[in-house]
């Protein structure tokens, strides 16, 4: 089915159960007024010109305005091009000239950002333009801007204007449209993190994230008056496909208590709006739990949720459990271009298992783990992580070449992650293929290496890259952040080393820095650091 025919549905069978909760905008609607909105946006969107196939981006921090586009742009046959809000100006340009978007809707600013004034930068021939007639040297696709609020800003369009009442014709041409819809036609691309090299235009069908969405809430156990609670950004797919689409898939209510995440808006939502879900990365839960009005709210309806991006250490899973009530929390290992999710853990996953590993396969999928030749590796051995099925994306945008590097002929999806797979089938997530290092033949883990390095009380972060070397091929080099106030000698920490960790795997060179190259995500770029190391060390 298509997201169009999906949301239809969904909408006619929960029609009057709370669908909506927008805290920070007062937006409360049911699943019959969503699906009223969205059909007038759809409207809006083709009284634009927009066509199917037609690449609409949004660059926006999570509100009203963003879920209204998700199911509009599906239902008209748009392809969403989810922007994230901390990109500037050159992030911006790449992305929206990357893929070609003809709009773009834009919240006016963010986090004391003037978004129209960088967009005014890129595009000076805005404020001349006439309303989705836009002609611009730099961003030479782009055609309309469709501006958020009630304001009104030279050459751009309305977003409010969009959402008049169609005329029945229109209502009987969205239904046409949406009957010649495809299930594998492109529905969304979401740039990837950049962690490894410049982000990539993962296009995303609609039969890929629907389905997912699906089998992420069914592992949440949601059902029809679940409430969710959503801090996790939009223009991620943890909150359009974890959040959003889990949720239409159940007839659960999706809840966003704020624009961007703030602990204290969580506590309010889950006990003002009763929530039965939340979801975060490990250092929102951190941030909740340590917030000093923690103790004031009632958080006793929570249930369930998801926490995913990085792994979660035990206290902290134990503190969400005990204290947030949590006991069903699962834990989800995905990358963009699988929708995202592959594995995850089950609600009553005992919480050693769910803190040491990221769950098992997901329904529909398979998995296989192999070495550098492509044979599958011995069960409990590590080995590249490859999966298949209805998850993997119709390709990076306009990258074909790049595409059947990690896609091969078979439709295995090469995740670039290293990984065990244990006898009951629970995957533990090793580090990137491309951060291994092979030193004179051996296999190391620079994440082993790292995990044993935090323990020295003078570090504050640690991470470990291979470096080439005549001798051994490659040498591992530590880049050392040490807590305020503290100084270390090489020496120091090489003898910490000793007699603890095996001779191979004791770092070479060591550097002391004060930060390390990180994505605007906040995941540390390797790649980058592999480069200034060659300057650093001559
Ligand atoms: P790029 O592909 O542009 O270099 P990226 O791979 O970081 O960036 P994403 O698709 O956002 O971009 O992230 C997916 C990656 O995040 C996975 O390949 C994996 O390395 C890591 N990851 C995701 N979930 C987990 C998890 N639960 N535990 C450990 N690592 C995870
Ligand atoms: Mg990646």
């Amino acid at each position: 089915q298509t997201m169009g025919a999906y949301f239809d549905a969904a909408c006619a069978r929960y029609a009057e159960r709370d669908a909506l909760v927008v805290r920070h905008q007062g937006t409360r609607w049911t699943y019959a007024e969503l699906r009223e909105q969205v059909d007038r946006l759809a409207c809006g969107l083709r009284r634009l010109g927009l066509a199917p196939g037609d690449r609409i981006g949004i660059w926006s921090p999570n509100n009203t305005e963003w879920v209204l586009a998700q199911f509009a742009t599906a239902k008209a046959g748009l392809v969403l091009v989810n922007i994230n809000p901390a990109y500037r100006r050159a992030e911006l340009e790449y992305a929206l000239n990357k893929v070609g978007c003809r709009a773009l809707i834009v919240a006016p600013s963010f986090k004391s950002s003037d978004y129209l004034e960088m967009l005014a930068d890129l595009a000076p021939e805005l404020a001349e333009a006439v309303p989705g007639q836009l002609r611009s040297a730099r961003l030479p696709t782009l055609e309309a801007v469709i501006r958020l609020g009630d304001e009104t800003t030279p050459g751009t369009v309305n977003f409010p204007a969009l959402l008049g009442v169609p005329s029945e014709s229109e209502r009987a041409a969205l239904a046409e449209l949406g009957s010649q819809l495809q299930f594998d036609d492109p529905v969304n691309i979401q740039f990837t993190s950049g962690t490894t090299g410049s982000p990539k235009g993962a296009t995303l069908s609609h039969h890929n994230i629907l389905n997912n969405g699906f089998f992420v809430g069914e592992a949440m156990r949601l059902v029809p008056g679940d409430r969710l609670c959503i801090p996790v950004p939009l223009y991620h797919c943890f909150g359009m496909v974890l959040g959003n689409l889990a949720c239409l898939t159940h007839g659960a209510t999706m809840i966003y208590p704020s624009e961007a995440f703030e602990p204290l808006a969580v506590l309010e939502t889950v006990a003002a709006e009763r929530c039965t879900g939340l979801h975060g990365v490990p250092t929102m839960f951190i941030s909740v739990l340590d917030h000093p009005r923690f103790a004031e709210f009632d958080l006793s309806t929570l249930r369930t949720g998801i926490m995913a991006g990085s792994p979660c250490p035990i206290e902290v899973m134990r503190k969400v459990v005990e204290r947030m009530n949590m006991a069903e929390v699962t834990i989800a290992y995905g990358m963009t271009e699988t929708s995202p999710v592959s594995f995850q853990s089950a609600t009553d996953t005992p919480v050693e298992k769910k803190v040491g590993t990221v769950g098992r396969i997901h329904p529909h999928l398979e998995v296989k783990l192999v070495d550098i030749d492509g044979r599958i590796v011995p069960r409990g051995e590590t080995g590249e992580l490859l999966t298949r099925g209805y998850s993997v994306m119709l390709g990076y945008w306009g990258d074909e070449e790049r595409t059947r590097e990690v896609v091969d002929a078979a439709g295995w999806m090469h995740t670039g992650d290293l990984a065990v797979i244990d006898e009951d089938g629970f995957c533990n997530i090793v580090g990137r293929a491309k951060d291994m290092v092979i030193r004179g033949g051996e296999n190391v883990y620079p994440r082993e290496i790292e995990e044993f390095l935090y323990r020295h009380p003078k570090i504050q972060d640690v991470q470990v890259i291979g470096v080439p070397d005549d001798r051994y091929g490659e040498e591992l080099c530590a880049w050392i952040r040490l807590r305020d106030g503290e100084s270390a000698t090489e020496d120091e920490i090489r003898a910490f080393c000793q007699g603890q960790i095996a001779h191979y795997k004791i770092p070479r060179y060591i550097l002391f820095v004060d930060a390390f190259p990180m994505t605007i995500t906040g995941k540390i770029q390797k790649y980058l650091m592999r480069q200034a190391s060659k300057e650093k060390l001559g």
